[in-house]
């Protein structure tokens, strides 16, 4: 198992980074740390725009390039999953409280006492990050052995199935009090009846996919090879006449074939191209399907230049029903990325969002080759 733990070291100071290099190796820990250095405007910009993962990201206050606050703004939503560390310069006058600004872990001045704190932290950290590696290696290969994932799936099977009974009564007695009493209802009662029976219709639509989602959960995955370019295409081809309305395209790499369930990776890629399509800003769209190997992964990322993911909003957009935007502004109903992550999950893999500093996002998917 790769026990490798990777740092992101933003700093303008070449010597820190070798001490810090050197305090890592020293350690004693069970991880090996791999520590990259950004310590000029180039080697940063080529980090934040690859799909290149880390655990930790240490930021020093003396960034030379830019500003450190619109450095941190920019940092803050890359790598959603990364611990960030403020070092802060106290010989300057900054305090602690100055330092930690809010979406940061830790502040530690630039000291040898806040090296060393530092050092201990991400030790420690990395000791507890591989031992859930570990946990989480033993869930992807058996989905559903674990009770929490278990509870989960009865309850969604339970709300999703049960209640169709009584809002399907519900709605019933909606339809006899509009079709019985409609006549003798004021504009008020009439409005009022009307948003009553949207209402379950909304309802109904939700356990409807609720009942999909739990479907997804239960049901045993067919897996055979797919050529995930041949998918792409066919997907794309769906949509080509709206794409040749709004004047976009969606590009692809070579992309590898992978031994998966073709029904659910269709409908995976269908929801994120219909999202980038759907999520798309004034410009001419652009997407961008590229895949490549990581260790022992795939990593296939879906980028667009479309309105963007605010970082803060990048975990929750997982979840059932979770929306950003009203439906009046883009209609849908929040399931589909949490359709999406079901898939890749079923599938022993993650899926997360990158939010793109100047405008756009990507979808990221990382899938075990086995
Ligand atoms: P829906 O598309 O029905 O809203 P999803 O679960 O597919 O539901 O997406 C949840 C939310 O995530 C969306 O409402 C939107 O705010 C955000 N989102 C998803 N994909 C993109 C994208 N490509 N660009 C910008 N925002 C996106």
């Amino acid at each position: 198992m790769d026990t490798t733990v990777n740092i992101l070291h933003v700093t303008a100071d070449q010597a820190d980074a070798r001490i810090l290099s050197a305090l890592f190796a020293d350690s004693g820990r069970q991880a090996t740390v791999d520590l990259d250095v950004a310590s000029d405007a180039a080697r940063f910009y080529e980090i934040l725009y690859s799909d290149q993962q880390y655990h930790f990201v240490v930021i020093d206050d003396r960034i030379e390039w830019e500003d450190w606050a619109s450095l941190f703004d920019r940092l803050i939503g890359f790598g959603s999953e990364a611990m960030k560390i403020a070092m802060y310069s106290a010989e300057r006058g900054i305090t602690h409280e100055q330092a930690l600004i809010p979406g940061l872990s830790m502040a530690y001045p630039r000291s040898n006492r806040g090296l060393l704190a530092l050092v201990e932290l991400v030790g420690t950290m990395a000791d507890k990050c591989l031992a859930n590696r570990v946990e989480q290696t033993a869930e992807a290969a058996h989905p559903l052995a674990l009770s929490s994932e278990d509870d989960q799936q009865s309850l969604i099977y339970a709300v999703s199935h049960d209640l169709q009974e009584p809002i399907q009564l519900v709605s019933r007695y909606a339809q006899i009090l509009n079709d019985d009493f409609g006549r003798v209802l004021d504009d008020h009662g009439a409005e009022i009846l009307e948003h009553l029976q949207q209402n379950i219709g909304r309802t109904q639509e939700m356990l409807d996919e609720m009942l999909d989602y739990s479907r997804l959960q239960t049901r045993k995955l067919e897996v055979g090879p797919i050529d995930l370019g041949q998918i792409v295409d066919e997907i794309v081809s769906l949509y080509q006449l709206t794409l040749d309305e709004i004047g976009g395209e969606v590009m692809h790499d070579q992309l590898p074939t992978l031994t998966v369930d073709q029904r659910q990776f269709r409908r995976l890629f269908q929801n994120l191209i219909g999202n980038a399509i759907k999520f798309r800003r004034d410009d001419p769209l652009r997407v961008e399907i590229r895949a490549k190997e990581v260790d022992n992964e795939w990593r296939i990322s879906v980028k667009d230049n479309g309105i963007g993911i605010k970082p803060e909003d990048a975990d929750r957009i997982f979840r059932m029903f979770e929306r950003v935007y009203g439906r009046e502004d883009y209609p849908g109903n929040g399931m589909g990325l949490a359709v999406c992550d079901r898939i890749v999950r079923n599938h022993g893999g993650r899926i997360w969002a990158k939010s793109l500093p100047e405008n756009g996002s990507v979808i990221v998917i990382s899938l075990p080759k086995q």
